[in-house]
């Protein structure tokens, strides 16, 4: 790069210096020549005046004395001898000695002034047509009538000016120029002599002394000369200005293109292919110095909502201000943006665990004030990998690699978390792909079952619904949870056609069963949930199934509501619209579960299963879960609650109010026709009246009341319901 700069701007300076020789060349060659042509007219336009004048001055006889003796005879001028042999010998030629009297001599000085008369001759035309040798001896007689001065009359080509004669109507000049541009002091001055027909018979030859003449032109020549240079100078900038111009825009493109190969355009950050070579590197000198180094991987939570609820254009800003906190928080390190919402930070001075923790919740804290784009505020949330070479040994792909393992443990604990990597996550990452690869198979071969939990009324302890719940029937490893492949179903987007499976096995189910008021609950995750499309799904489920819409229940988590994309509420209410009901899972677990219950109207809430474990235990657990009842009684939203697994917690929660239950107590997820003899054999409910007999203080007696009050409401909607054993 440098050797290619150096060459080229040799290449600029020659080139200009070229170029400033050739104008002053230009200069002085147009300086001569404009010169000489000056010369010429100025002696052509004294001269032009001389043959009026002479008539004026009554020297016509002088002026054209060598006229009537030129003609036939010539005195002395004619050839003695034969043509033929007066061109093979010089002596047989003579010069005609005729010259103009003293009084014409005189007055051609003056009218010829500032030049002036140095020799004369009057010729004739048949001297003339004896060529060179004539014109050669004719300027060797001029040289002896110079007096002392000394003319190099012999180049003054005087051949060629008398070759003209013929031809000229008026007196011509002819200026000698040397071919490095001096003008020669003297030059000829011819005055072709015409006979009473216009014929030319001769000629008056005129040596000149135009010395004072040339002073009196350079004067005029400089001047125009200076302009002449002055504008050639004045394009030549011009010029050089332009191609400067054109030079610099070129420079300023190729670094333009060289940035644009090295950094990502939109956030002013290297790109993935500089963090990589700088990693590598570092990673050599690590290896040399037997130094430590870190590498963050980050990365934007939910971007893609962002992009979906507020455009690209703000997304695209958004970027920009995480790339401009990434930037703040480590300003001491490479920050690089590796593709659409993945950042890196390569970490070289600071390598210790601590430190390194340190920045990365520096970094979560930066995130901590909302951005502001157009008015809105938008949350920022990152996930941050973290990963350290220990020791000399690591390449980068491996590096980075485990930097993203740890990334993923961020992103499925939570999000705006940071995770360090470890070894374990290796083989978490194995058993992923083992999983995905599994269920596609699981797919293909159809290894999926559904099972049904029982949900109970606590109005009138009558069995209401099942929820779906799916498991995996592996052929070896037997079955297995969905809290295990559901995550993995979710990141590899296999989730679509199994969630697609069990929408229309759980409606084909249901419709299956004898009692015609039974309903159904199935899980649709947020990964799974399709804007525009999910209800389309529903819609066909229920059609082929012959399923009655008021059966089918749809439980989603409030992850799905987190993004509020208009299109998310407005496929929900399609949902509702078809006559199916939707209920808000885990409610409790999320960040802000309340908020979500302004965006949606839900028809259902459960209580996560976390809260009701606790129930009993802890006096802030019953205030939330007192409170969740009371707060959906007052949105008038039906109340389940899951994981009910005891009699006391059946009688705090009746106490409370609360509508349905679900829970281990009245049957674990498993087949209709097996929860029918767990009922036979285990039905709760008569202990369920027992420790209601039991409940005690007004607590229990108010509570008691609300039901009863909930049993009307629900009751208006669902007839009542033949007991489990009536159904099995
Ligand atoms: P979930 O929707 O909250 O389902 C209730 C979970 O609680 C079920 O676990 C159930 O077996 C368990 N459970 C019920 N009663 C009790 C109890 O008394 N005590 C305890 N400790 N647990 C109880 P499961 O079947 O393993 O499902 C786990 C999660 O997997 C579900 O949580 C749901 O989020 C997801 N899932 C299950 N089936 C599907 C499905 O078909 N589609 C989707 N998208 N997710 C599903
Ligand atoms: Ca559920
Ligand atoms: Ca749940």
């Amino acid at each position: 790069m440098k050797n290619g700069s150096a060459r080229s701007s040799t290449v600029v300076f020659s080139v200009t210096m070229a170029l400033v020789l050739l104008l002053a060349f230009g200069v002085y060659a147009s300086n001569r020549m404009l010169t000489h042509w000056l010369l010429v007219r100025n002696i052509e336009q004294t001269a032009a005046l001389v043959p009026s004048a002479v008539v004026s001055a009554g020297l016509t006889d002088d002026f054209y004395s060598m006229l009537p003796e030129s003609a036939p005879t010539g005195a002395g001028l004619r050839l003695k001898t034969e043509t033929g042999a007066a061109e093979k010998s010089d002596k047989s030629i003579r010069i005609p000695d005729l010259q103009m009297s003293e009084k014409l001599l005189s007055f051609m000085s003056a009218a010829l002034q500032p030049s002036h008369v140095v020799a004369n001759r009057f010729v004739s035309l048949t001297d003339i047509e004896q060529g060179p040798r004539f014109a050669d001896l004719l300027a060797a007689a001029f040289s002896k009538d110079t007096k002392g001065a000394t003319y190099d009359i012999r180049r003054l080509g005087l051949q060629t000016a008398l070759e003209q004669v013929e031809l000229k109507t008026g007196p011509y000049a002819d200026v000698e120029l040397t071919w490095w541009g001096k003008l020669e002091a003297a030059s000829f001055l011819i005055f072709p002599q015409r006979d009473t027909e216009g014929m030319v018979r001769g000629a008056l030859v005129v040596l000149l002394d135009n010395t004072k003449r040339i002073e009196s032109l350079s004067i005029i020549t400089l001047i125009s000369s200076g302009v002449i240079a002055a504008l050639c100078l004045a394009s030549f900038l011009f010029a050089a200005f332009l191609l400067w111009m054109r030079f610099h825009d070129q420079v300023k493109t190729n670094r333009d293109i060289e940035f644009l190969a090295h950094h990502d355009a939109l956030t002013g950050l290297p790109n993935r292919a500089v963090f990589n070579a700088r990693l590598n590197e570092s990673l050599r000198l690590a290896h040399a110095k037997a130094s430590n180094m870190g590498v963050m991987l980050i990365d934007v939570d939910k971007f893609k909502e962002i992009n979906d609820t507020y455009g690209h254009a703000t997304g695209d800003i958004f970027l920009q201000i995480i790339a401009d906190r990434l930037r703040a928080v480590y300003s001491d390190h490479l920050v690089a943006r590796l593709s659409g919402d993945e950042f890196a930070v390569m970490i070289q001075s600071v390598s210790d665990v601590a430190r390194l923790t340190k920045l990365a919740s520096d970094m979560l804290a930066a995130t901590k004030h909302p951005c502001v784009i157009d008015g809105k505020e938008i949350k920022i949330s990152l996930s941050i990998g973290i990963a350290r070479a220990s020791d000399g040994n690591w390449r980068s792909s491996r590096l980075l690699h485990c930097a993203d393992l740890a990334l993923y443990r961020a992103k499925h604990s939570g999000r705006s978390t940071f995770a360090w990597y470890t070894p374990e996550m290796d083989a978490d990452a194995l058993k992923r792909k083992e999983i995905e690869a599994g269920l596609v198979k699981a797919l293909k071969f159809d290894q999926f079952e559904l099972l049904f939990q029982p949900q109970y009324s606590l109005t009138d302890n009558q069995l209401k619904a099942y929820e779906s719940l799916i498991r995996w029937e592996h052929p070896t490893k037997g079955s297995i949870s969905p809290d295990i492949f559901i995550p993995v179903a979710e990141d590899s987007g296999l989730i679509e056609a199994i969630g697609d499976w069990v929408l229309t096995r759980a409606c084909q189910e249901a419709a299956g069963w004898p009692d015609k008021n039974l309903r159904i609950a199935v899980n649709v995750s947020a990964a799974q949930f399709m804007a525009g499309e999910t209800h389309k799904k529903v819609a066909r489920a229920l059609r082929e199934s012959g399923l009655d819409p008021s059966r089918l229940e749809i439980e989603i988590t409030e992850s799905l509501l987190i993004s509020n994309t208009d299109a998310v509420v407005e496929t929900l209410n399609q949902i509702r619209d078809l006559g199916v009901s939707i209920a808000m899972d885990d409610f409790g677990t999320g960040y802000s579960s309340l908020s979500y219950l302004s965006r949606f109207p839900f028809d259902k809430i459960k209580i996560d299963r976390s809260f009701i474990h606790n129930l009993g235990k802890d006096a802030g657990t019953d205030a939330i879960v007192t409170s969740i009842i009371g707060l959906g009684r007052s949105l008038d939203v039906l109340i389940t609650a899951e994981g009910v697994e005891n009699q006391e917690q059946v009688t705090l929660l009746r106490a409370a109010g609360c509508n349905l239950v679900q829970g281990y107590l009245f049957g674990r997820p498993g087949s209709v026709e097996a929860h029918a003899d767990f009922m036979a054999r285990n039905d709760p409910r008569p202990a369920m009246a027992h420790t209601k007999a039991h409940g005690s203080a007004t607590q229990a007696g108010e509570a008691e009341a609300k039901a009863q009050v909930e049993a009307t409401d629900e009751d208006r909607n669902e007839q009542p319901q033949p007991s489990v054993s009536a159904t099995g």
